[in-house]
């Protein structure tokens, strides 16, 4: 298993030296620098605090390089809560100490080592039983599970103790280790894939050496699986991947049962169970095929991202207006697992940075069809892709495009891929979020691109929607190629409005240089508003009045006709 990227998170310029160090030592590893503080850091943040626990949550790596006292309150509340926690260091500014706060068994040891080496200094290493033995007993290497915690820190106290330990099986980890051998001991390291009653003397490490294939035809599959295993005396927490052909990849069923035993799903090409699981385990020792699950029992630690492929992903995501704050938090997890990202430039510049193993599929804005398709091909190889739009991926962007291109597709491959739209904010309601409520009753939603549809229908929709008196919300209002439509637009509209009615204009909303303007529809020429630009118009009941620091609060109460009692 790759260990994920640490965030490397600083408070100012001063630090941006040791920060750039450290980020040599791991490829892809981003500089979060606080806004207005820092120049030239990867990613912008606002809130320290929030910043931190939310990469805590994550699961990220953190090297904080400030006082650790900062770090620790900072992340004091989610520490009850976590049981598994990422490696947390706090390393000073000028890179003179490095030392590892949380996360013993996330190896925040092992990174503290290497930070402290690449900056030239020793690692504040507290954890008495790595002191004393060199290694963390309990932190085994990847391809490696501990088996029970607590009866491990039991078994380290022993060792600390003074006991002393003997090895049965092979952990090549451990030969660098100064554990006090001794073939006679009563405390044993067991490491091995078969099933074994756990007892205080022995500390069991399961190698992730066993392959299980399965079909879906199986019913409850998690149940089947632990019973299979059991029949063949193989331990689950040797489980490296639960393996099924190609043909069960949108398999509900497997996606849960992999889920519920916490490993990972690998697709290969079909054949018997038996016949998969013994390809995927290669130099097998053993293979039990029964009821339509096969395990296939290895000599050594396996590589799941080695065996068959993962079932492919394809994410149609919004990235809001632009500020980072306004995005959501389930797009940036997206945003870092995505091998792929497909887009108009723009929009994909707005959604890095990204790591360099990361490849970025920049395209035109006018061939969404094309990109939806590239989309397929590559999720249909196994990888994890984004494709981003602005604002809601679903509002005139490219959701409706992903979807179609599936629709009129007949490959398999494609429809076996897990896709799923994620929600961004669109750009009429971060416009009205600025201005107030402008949208606050009915409203109403229109392209007034005629590239897609006639202008006829565009006329006739105004006309109702404005009759209607809904509010309305106008994307893709002008261009150059579009020169005239808008001006033909308010003209309809101006036939139910009053020329009082407010308009809000809102331009580049939530990015550099954003403007935001308060006018009437009276007032409203074309050449005020460009493609840059959302154009809301009020109802007959939209309303406007100067706020306290200057501009108008404009909205639309929530109520139509007479204003009920309150
Ligand atoms: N999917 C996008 C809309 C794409 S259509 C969304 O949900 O926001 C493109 C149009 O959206 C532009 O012509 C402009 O009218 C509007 N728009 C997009 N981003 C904007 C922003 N940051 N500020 C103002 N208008 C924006």
């Amino acid at each position: 298993m790759p260990r994920p990227v640490p965030a490397i998170v600083i408070l100012g310029n001063g630090s941006l030296a040791t920060a750039r160090k450290i980020q040599q030592l791991y490829p892809g590893a981003l500089i979060h620098g606080l806004a207005e503080r820092v120049d030239g850091a990867d990613r912008v943040y606002h809130e320290f605090g929030a910043t931190l626990r939310q990469l805590y949550q994550h699961d990220t790596p953190i090297i904080a390089l400030c006082a650790a006292g900062i770090v620790i309150r900072t992340l004091a509340p989610l520490l009850l809560e976590k049981g598994a926690e990422p490696p947390v260091l706090a390393v000073a500014e000028d890179g003179s100490a490095v030392v590892p706060l949380l996360g013993g068994l996330g190896g925040v040891n092992v990174l503290a080592r290497e930070i402290a080496e690449g900056l030239g200094v020793a690692a504040a290493i507290t954890t008495s039983g790595e002191l004393r033995f060199g290694t963390c007993v309990l932190n085994p290497p990847s391809g490696y599970a501990l088996g029970d915690l607590e009866l491990g820190k039991r078994f380290v106290s022993d060792l600390l103790a003074g006991e002393t330990v003997r090895i049965e099986g092979a952990a090549p980890w451990l030969a660098e280790a100064q554990l006090p051998h001794d073939p006679g001991a009563h405390l044993a390291i067991h490491v091995g894939s078969a099933e074994r009653e756990p007892v205080a003397n022995e500390l069991l490490i399961y190698p992730k050496s066993v392959v299980v294939a399965v079909s879906a035809e199986v019913e409850d599959l998690p149940d089947a699986i632990r019973d299979a295993l059991h029949q063949a005396k193989v331990a689950a927490q040797s489980v490296a991947c639960l393996l099924a052909s190609d043909q069960l990849m949108a398999s509900p069923v497997l996606r849960e049962a992999a889920l519920e035993l916490g490993v990972p799903l690998r697709f290969a090409a079909a054949g018997s169970v038996a016949e998969l699981a013994e390809n995927a385990a290669g130099q097998s020792v053993s293979i039990h095929a029964d009821n339509g699950i096969a395990i296939a029992v290895a000599e050594q630690p396996l590589d799941p991202l080695l065996i068959g492929r993962p079932r492919g992903r394809l994410a149609v995501i919004g990235l809001g207006p632009g500020a980072a704050e306004l995005m959501v938090p389930a797009v940036k997890a997206e945003l870092a697992r995505a091998n792929d990202v497909l887009g108009y430039e723009t929009y994909v510049r707005m959604a890095g940075p990204f790591r360099s193993d990361q490849v970025l599929h920049c395209t035109d804005n006018r061939e969404e069809m094309q990109r939806a398709r590239h989309a397929f091909e590559l999720a249909a190889q196994g990888r994890s892709v984004v494709v981003v739009s602005s604002g809601d991926p679903g509002v005139f962007a490219m959701a409706a495009a992903v979807l179609e291109a599936l629709h009129e597709s007949t490959d398999t491959s494609w429809h076996s891929v897990d896709l799923e739209i994620l929600p961004g904010v669109s750009a009429s309601l971060a416009t009205a979020a600025q201005a107030g409520a402008p949208l606050g009753h009915d409203f109403c939603v229109m392209s007034l691109s005629d590239n897609l549809k006639p202008w006829d229908i565009i006329e006739k929709r105004l006309d109702l929607a404005a009759e209607a008196d809904l509010a309305l919300a106008f994307y893709n209002p002008i261009s150059r190629s579009r020169p005239w439509q808008l001006g033909r637009a308010l003209e309809i509209v101006a036939r139910h409005r009053t020329p009082e009615t407010p308009v809000v204009l809102g331009r580049d909303i939530g990015r550099p240089g954003q403007t935001l303007r308060v006018t009437t529809l009276g007032q409203l020429t074309p050449d005020q508003v460009d493609m840059r630009t959302m154009v809301l118009i009020g109802s007959s009941t939209t309303c406007a009045f100067p706020r306290a620091e200057g501009g108008d609060w404009v909205y639309t109460p929530r109520w139509y006709g007479e204003k009920p009692a309150s």
